[in-house]
């Protein structure tokens, strides 16, 4: 019997998935054919053929979608007549091993595929919000936490963007193999509706359909009293680890059909939802995960990332506000790990079989002792040349000589969750790190080579805006460490889980969540939709979210001062990028140069900018901004000429391009780097290879070649 494995859309394929390369090992393991399928990068590239692209253009010239602003869809429409173009060299330049470093072309690669899902989202029958980052696939009008509506939606099949790509290929691909089991892995909230309408499609071929991953495992409850929802999506549902269960379960279809007997797994029984005994796996015993299959030169990236694992669960496992306790609860130990030497055996044969040299671990939360094992056990192999990211906490672990260690292991970047920079509301979450201890941890991570991500929140529990505002001068007062490009960090608002401590605690918080947030069929938080009774409101910490992102985008301007990061911030793309750019200067800004910097730089209008005659005037537009200015200024600013910061704005000042005299020049910056941010002008330094300007051709029109 063949099992079929499939992961559906939709993510940011930026790599391959653990969860079922490590089910496709076991089950090779015991000789069952085995058979991967990643059909979210598939459905990707086929909604972004040229073909579909041209599609949906026709369609969408044809019938003007509502819930668009005008703006917005007459941009989409203009740049759209080149992405037939433009989107396979967006492809390219991803996967490019020179061009996916260059941090414009990579951002306006990013952009092309976007405005594709766009215009795909839009020209379908029902309105779908596809994106990349931040990762999103929403159907208008539906809740994704309501079973009706999943009932709805995955029968519709104009709300499917996948609908044209499943129907001709995939689909009559999976039944040619006749597996006796397909599985799907649900990991994201995004992959709800996709994942359930693929499902349903699977089975209406008369396939035997299971779902896993970790989104469905939060419902066990729940999904014990819907015995409609198996009716409609899966024959089971494999909860928590599925490593031995699907061993059990093959066997099981394979003679006998005695559900109860396979471990993690809820069927239907007698009209009844059942669920098998729990098991939890000996780390230790598992095999290399086995990525054959999974088309590793189709992510968007130019090298394999390819994800690992030491251990399951979290050491500390106590933090209030976070659900992985809930769901490691399944075992008695709060973190199962795996020997350091099985981890470098794991990593080096993942080398050797895939020829790939950059890894993401993928714990929650990486041990500082491990991770000295860890690089204990990869020393001998240096010459091998592997680069790594993980998560890690804010510990004093972290010593000098570790961190050095860890340099000299690969460690590319590390990223700590600091959560606040203020003791009594770390307390509060029982954080159990002190802030004392932060800045000599970053500290030894930068002199040690070792780049880093801080996640901060704002807006907790009782929090209040003096604790808030505590987070923000941790930014002000560290900015010596933290600022580097390939640094990152984000201040987020807080958003309730359900399983956590803080919402099994919500009255004696203060909290108040209205019941219709919580009456729903598969709830994992509730956002903005509840009320700090004691502490700050909603609309505050949007407010403090707004005004400290501006804020940090001012301390950190010369390489911070945009919407995303320039040095791409997640965990894929920054470890290729630290690899890439260790040794090397990174000469890419996100502001002009100091007047007294001797470094000349060109700066350019952004390939991707729509630029259309306003009478006398230019008017140039980026997907967020439109300015209008004369010819000259025009000529001027995006010359991409070789300049130096004080004769270029003395240029601009006599052009009178906002104001007169030295008064004009913090004015003029602030114009300029305004223009920056909105990915209207790119800033680079002028040894930047000579394609910085080519772009993708998309869009562009310069006032004489109208
Ligand atoms: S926030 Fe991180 S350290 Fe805290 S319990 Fe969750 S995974 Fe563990």
């Amino acid at each position: 019997m063949q099992a079929t494995l499939i992961f559906p859309p939709a993510t940011d394929p930026r790599a391959p998935h653990l969860g079922l390369p490590y089910l496709a090992a076991v089950l090779r393991g015991a000789g069952i054919p085995t058979r991967l399928i990643d059909a979210d990068i598939g459905g990707l590239t086929a909604l972004l053929r040229p073909d579909a692209v041209a599609a949906n253009l026709k369609t969408l010239e044809r019938h003007r979608p509502g819930g668009m602003d005008a703006a917005s869809l007459s941009g989409l429409l203009r740049r759209g007549e080149a992405l037939t173009e433009s989107i396979p060299r967006a492809f390219a330049i991803l996967r490019d091993p020179i061009d996916f470093f260059d941090a414009h072309l990579f951002r306006e690669a990013r952009a092309t595929l976007q405005d594709g899902l766009d215009l795909a989202g839009a020209a379908a029958g029902r309105p779908v919000h596809y994106s990349l980052c931040p990762i999103r696939y929403d159907v208008d009008g539906i809740d994704e936490q309501s079973l009706p509506d999943l009932i709805a939606v995955t029968a519709d099949r104009h709300s499917n963007l996948f609908d044209r790509f499943w129907e001709t290929e995939l689909l009559p691909s999976i039944a040619a193999d006749q597996p006796g089991l397909v599985g799907i892995s649900i990991v994201n909230r995004q992959q709800i509706i996709p994942g359930l309408t693929l499902a349903r499609r699977l089975r209406e071929r008369g396939l035997f359909v299971v779902l896993g991953g970790t989104v469905f495992s939060k419902f066990v409850t729940k999904l014990m009293q819907l015995p409609e929802f198996f009716a409609h999506f899966a024959d089971g549902v494999m909860v928590y680890e599925g490593e031995t269960a699907i061993l059990e379960l093959v066997a099981q279809l394979e003679a006998g059909r005695d559900f109860s007997r396979v471990p993690n797994f809820l069927h239907v029984h007698a009209g009844r939802v059942r669920l098998g005994r729990t098991h939890v796996e000996d780390i230790d015993r598992l095999p290399v995960p086995d990525f054959s299959d999974f088309p590793l030169q189709d992510y968007l990236t130019p090298a394999p990332v390819l994800p690992i694992l030491t251990g399951k669960g979290c050491y500390f496992n106590e933090c209030k506000f976070c659900d992985i306790p809930f769901i490691n609860s399944v075992s008695k130990k709060r973190y199962r790990v795996r020997s350091p030497e099985k981890i470098a055996q794991d990593i080096l044969a993942l080398n050797e079989r895939f020829d790939c040299h950059h890894f993401e671990i993928t714990d929650e939360a990486l041990p500082p002792r491990l991770l000295d094992r860890l690089a204990d056990a990869l020393a001998p192999h240096a010459a091998r040349r592997l680069s790594f990211t993980g998560y890690a906490r804010l510990e004093p672990g972290f010593t000098v000589s570790l961190c050095e260690k860890l340099s000299r292991m690969g460690m590319r970047k590390l990223f700590f969750g600091l959560e606040s920079g203020d003791q009594a509301t770390l307390d509060h979450m029982a954080k159990g790190i002190r802030i004392e201890h932060v800045r000599p941890v970053l500290q030894h991570c930068r002199d040690a080579g070792i780049l880093f991500h801080i996640f901060s929140i704002i807006g907790f529990p009782e929090e209040t805006e003096r604790s808030a505002r505590n987070t923000l001068r941790f930014f002000e007062d560290n900015a010596d460490i933290i600022n580097h490009p390939g640094n990152s960090f984000d201040i987020h608002p807080f958003g309730l889980e359900l399983r956590t401590e803080y919402f099994a605690n919500a009255a004696h918080l203060g909290v108040e969540i209205p019941q219709a947030a919580i009456d729903k069929d598969f709830v994992i938080g509730v956002r903005l939709d509840w009320s700090n009774t004691r502490g700050l409101a909603g609309e505050d910490v949007i407010r403090l979210v707004g005004e400290y992102g501006a804020a940090l985008r001012r301390i950190y301007s010369r390489f911070h001062n945009a919407e995303l990061h320039l040095w791409p911030g997640f965990e894929e793309f920054a470890v290729l990028y630290a690899d890439h750019y260790a040794g090397r200067d990174f000469p890419f800004r996100t502001t002009l140069p100091d007047d007294d910097d001797p470094s000349p730089f060109s700066l350019a209008w952004c390939p991707d900018v729509l630029v259309d005659h306003d009478g006398p005037r230019i008017r140039v537009s980026s997907r967020s901004k439109v300015v209008t200015l004369s010819e000259c200024a025009y000529r001027l600013l995006g010359s991409g000429q070789p300049r130096l910061a004080r004769e270029f704005l003395a240029e601009c000042i006599a052009l009178n391009l906002s104001g007169t005299g030295e008064e004009a020049r913090p004015r003029l910056r602030r114009m300029i780097d305004e223009l920056i941010r909105a990915n209207l002008l790119q800033i680079a330094l002028i040894d930047q290879p000579s394609r910085v300007r080519q772009g993708l051709g998309g869009g562009v029109c310069t006032p004489t070649e109208r």
